[in-house]
């Protein structure tokens, strides 16, 4: 086992760890990452670079003579991205109230949205949250809990979620969340199929919507939009703009 391995196992065991300390009662519900920039939050459930990271570790089989041409370089993997909105998009306050009121205040937005994420990762696609929030103290605290509990409901469903917490470039429409998340998979090796990759969110100016920032944000990094009424085939209606906006190119 080499020294990479073996960093790549202690890093695992330490998640595991911090998680039985900040939740107790669910383990292995997550972990939020540290090492981004102050105003991105980044929290993700299972690391779906890992085994890719570990096999990349094996040592290559040494050739048996000089004259056999070196081992193909491994070929970068490709991913297509499933990334949705939070809050009016996967999830819902279950009080009814607009705003949640603790941090189990929550249900799915529809009862299908679990099986809709299953769905994603048996086509092999990888399921991305891109959220924009206004929050500190308790409320954050509260928040933080709210994405364990979710992660926790599907641990099956490998789940990172991203929230831009400041007004700056990573703030939907801003595609600078987008562009973290692009950077991230490059820095691993793997290319993402924008092509295939959509972006679901309820923010999409609508009659009703409090705003269009979903859907501007699609736009502007020139990726395919849905509603989440369209996505999880939901009725609604007389939208007064299209459900789905495909991506041109
Ligand atoms: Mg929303």
């Amino acid at each position: 086992m080499n020294n990479h391995t073996t960093s790549l196992i202690n890093k695992r065991i330490l998640e595991r760890v911090i998680n039985l300390f900040t939740m107790p009662g669910l383990p292995g519900a997550g972990v939020f990452c540290r090492d981004g920039p102050p105003s991105l939050l980044h929290f993700y459930n299972r690391d779906v670079f890992a085994d890719d990271d570990a096999a990349a570790s094996l040592p290559s089989p040494p050739p048996e003579s000089a004259s056999e041409p070196s081992p193909t370089p491994r070929r970068r993997n490709r991913v297509a991205l499933s990334l949705y909105d939070l809050d009016g998009t996967l999830i819902r306050p279950k009080s009814g109230y607009k705003f949640p009121r603790s941090a189990d205040d929550w249900m799915w937005w529809h009862r299908d949205v679990p099986k809709r994420l299953r769905a994603d990762v048996a086509a092999g696609r990888h399921v991305i949250v891109l959220s924009n929030q206004n929050l500190n103290g308790r409320v954050l605290r509260d928040w933080k809990e709210k994405i364990r509990m979710i992660a926790h409901e599907i641990d099956d469903v490998p789940i990172r979620v991203f929230a831009a917490l400041d007004r700056d470039k990573y703030r939907k429409p801003n595609i600078g969340m987008l562009e973290y998340v692009l950077r991230m998979y490059a820095e691993r090796g793997w290319d993402v199929d924008l092509r295939k990759t959509f972006f679901v969110g309820d923010a999409a100016g609508r009659a009703g919507d409090h705003c269009s920032d979903d859907r501007n944000m699609a736009h502007n990094a020139n990726l395919t939009f849905r509603t989440p009424e369209f996505h999880f085939n939901q009725p609604f209606p007389l939208p007064k703009a299209p459900d789905e906006v495909a991506a041109v190119g």
